[in-house]
C-alpha cells in the first residue's frame, strides 16, 4: 500500500495580504503627513497591520484612523505610530522601551527599526496576545511583559528611546531616569484625560530638554506615575 505524505497546511503569508491598501497607507504617510525617515516608512510597509486588529475590522486596518481593539483600548492611527517612531530617531543598534503595547502593532514597527525592544502592557490579556502575534510574525527581538509601565523597566535600562502610547497627567520621572544621555522619550501629556500634547524629552548631560510636537488623543496612562484608576 502506498503511504500518502501528510499535508502540513502552510501559515498564510501575511505580508502578501492587503499589500495594495498598505502601500497606499505608506504613500499617505510620506506625501501627506511628511514622514521622512526611510527606515520608518519601510517598517510601516513591512508590518501587516490587519493582523493586529479584530477580524471584523481587517478591511479598515489601513485607513487613516485609530480602531478599537479588546478591553476598551485602541490601536493608534498609522500616522501617530509612524510619527512617534520617527521622533525617537532610532538606528539598528538602539535599545527601546515601549509602554502600552496594546495590540502589539507599534511593538512590531519598532522592532524593525531598533536592535532590541522591551514592551510593557498593563492588561494581561492584551500583553499575551501582543506577544503571540509578534512571535507568529517571526519577530524575535521584542518582548512583551505585563506590569505598570510608568515605573519603566530598570533591568534593561538605559534606553536610547522610550515610547509611551497612553496619555498621563505628567512625564513619569522613572522614564527620564532610564534614558541614556542623548536618548529620547516620546510621551503624550495632558491635564485632562481626553487630550494631550505630544512631548519629546531629550536627556542631556545636565538634565533634560522638552519639545512640544502638537495635540494628540490617547487612552489614559494608568499607574503609579499616571492616572490613578480606570473611569
Ligand atoms: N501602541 C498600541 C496602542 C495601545 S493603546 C497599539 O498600536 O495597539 C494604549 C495601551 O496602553 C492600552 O492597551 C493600555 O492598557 C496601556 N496602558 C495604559 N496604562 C499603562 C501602564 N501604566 N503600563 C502599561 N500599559 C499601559
Amino acid at each position: 500500500m502506498e503511504t500518502v505524505p501528510p499535508i502540513t497546511p502552510k501559515p498564510p503569508d501575511m505580508s502578501q495580504e492587503y499589500a495594495i491598501p498598505r502601500e497606499r497607507m505608506v504613500a499617505r504617510l510620506r506625501d501627506y503627513y511628511r514622514i521622512q525617515d526611510p527606515r520608518v516608512l519601510e517598517a510601516m510597509r513591512a508590518v501587516p497591520r490587519h493582523f493586529f486588529v479584530p477580524e471584523a475590522l481587517r478591511g479598515r486596518a489601513y485607513g487613516d484612523h485609530a480602531l478599537p481593539i479588546s478591553a476598551n483600548q485602541t490601536i493608534s492611527q498609522p500616522y501617530i505610530v509612524a510619527r512617534m517612531t520617527e521622533l525617537l530617531e532610532l538606528d539598528e543598534n538602539s535599545r527601546v522601551l515601549e509602554i502600552g503595547a496594546g495590540s502589539g502593532y507599534q511593538t512590531a514597527v519598532l522592532s524593525k527599526v531598533a536592535a532590541q525592544l522591551y514592551a510593557i502592557e498593563r492588561i494581561a490579556d492584551l500583553a499575551r496576545q501582543a506577544q503571540s502575534r509578534i512571535r507568529q510574525l517571526g519577530i524575535y527581538n521584542a518582548t512583551v511583559k505585563c506590569f505598570d509601565g510608568t515605573l519603566g523597566w530598570a533591568a534593561n535600562a538605559p534606553y536610547d528611546g522610550i515610547l509611551v502610547a497612553a496619555g498621563g497627567p505628567n512625564i513619569p520621572a522613572p522614564l527620564v531616569a532610564q534614558l541614556k544621555v542623548g536618548g529620547k522619550l516620546v510621551v503624550p501629556v495632558g491635564a485632562a484625560r481626553e487630550s494631550q500634547q505630544l512631548v519629546r524629552v531629550i536627556k542631556t548631560e545636565k538634565g533634560s530638554r522638552e519639545e512640544d510636537h502638537g495635540p494628540c488623543a490617547f487612552v489614559p496612562l494608568i499607574g503609579q506615575h499616571g492616572w490613578k484608576e480606570d473611569k
